[in-house]
């Protein structure tokens, strides 16, 4: 079975690891646009800014499109199966593609209002997922 892929680490994708590391969710923001950005960038996509600064996420917002994972193609996600793809949109105005855990599965929804929870992979690398903020979808 392959490894699963390890995000890259960039100059300027660094402080977001480092902080996941920690528990923390950090965004970048623009102060000429007054706009979050995600993901990680040199540069505004709106203004093209190089003078982006790093602030952390509330870690909350909605469902805002998923598809739960139930066959896949040899992969080192195969065990994972079922699992949710999930695009969740931050109270922050910022979308991030992620996975929906500590759920069942069949009552996901898009709206559903989610917080962020951190996984391990590597001693470098911690993943931001999502789960849902109270007792829906079958946790208690
Ligand atoms: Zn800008």
């Amino acid at each position: 079975m392959t490894e699963k892929p390890i995000p890259p680490v960039d100059p300027w994708t660094k402080p977001y690891w480092d902080a996941a590391r920690e528990h923390k969710l950090l965004l970048q923001f623009c102060p000429r646009c007054s706009k979050h950005i995600f993901y990680p960038r040199r540069y505004c996509p709106d203004c093209n800014s190089d003078q982006l600064e790093w602030v952390e996420s509330a870690g909350v917002g909605k469902v805002y499109a998923f598809t739960v994972v139930r066959n896949n193609a040899p992969s080192a996600f195969i065990g994972d199966i079922p699992y949710v793809v999930a695009v969740v949109r931050l109270d922050e105005g910022v979308q991030m593609m992620t996975n929906i855990v500590d759920c069942d599965l069949d009552l996901v929804q898009s709206g559903m209002p989610v917080e962020v929870v951190f996984e391990k992979l590597t001693d470098e690398i911690t993943l931001p997922k999502f789960r849902p903020v109270s007792d829906q979808a079958g946790r208690s």
